[in-house]
């Protein structure tokens, strides 16, 4: 496993536990995963590990969920309309945000700089592409790098592992 820095300010982490984890799978199946819990030696702050498969907070691995914002398709995994709509629901809602923090993101990395073009993309699905590719795994592509720098903004509760 990759050791990342803290995303507070960035000092070493040390494992000193963990916790399990549910989540539903792409294949629908429920599985449980160990998630390192670490704490920073500078700061003393507490972190989660969060594995590349989980979007925080959401019980669905991300690549169902990017299967169904990207493809506008219907999971055979998930028959429940309602989740679906949510997904749909909370990406539009969030995608202003996550495209802010990309943004910002690479800028503070110095990353080849990402134009500001007047004549962006019409959907909102587009103008994150145009940060993080539309290649599989884009949804875990701007997840990342958010939750590990601690801007992943917390207004739901209902799935707190
Ligand atoms: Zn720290």
């Amino acid at each position: 496993m990759e050791q990342l820095p803290c995303p507070c300010c960035s000092g070493q982490l040390k494992v000193i536990g963990s916790r399990q984890r549910k989540c539903i799978n792409a294949s629908g199946e429920k599985i449980i995963l160990i998630i390192r819990r670490l704490r920073c030696i500078d700061c003393n702050r507490i972190h989660h590990e969060l594995p590349d498969m989980l979007v925080p907070y959401k019980l669905h691995v991300s690549e169902s969920i990017e299967t169904v914002l990207s493809n506008d398709s219907e999971l055979s995994v998930i028959s429940d309309e309602s989740t679906l709509n949510r997904w749909r629901k909370w990406f539009n809602e969030k995608s202003d945000y996550f495209q802010g923090c990309l943004k910002s993101i690479t800028i503070r990395y110095g990353k080849e700089s990402v134009e500001d073009k007047s004549d962006l993309p019409e959907s909102k699905l587009q103008r994150i592409w145009h940060y993080v590719g539309d290649a599989p795994g884009w949804l875990a592509r701007v997840v990342r790098p958010i939750a590990n720098l601690n801007l992943w903004i917390h207004t739901r509760l209902a799935f707190c592992p």
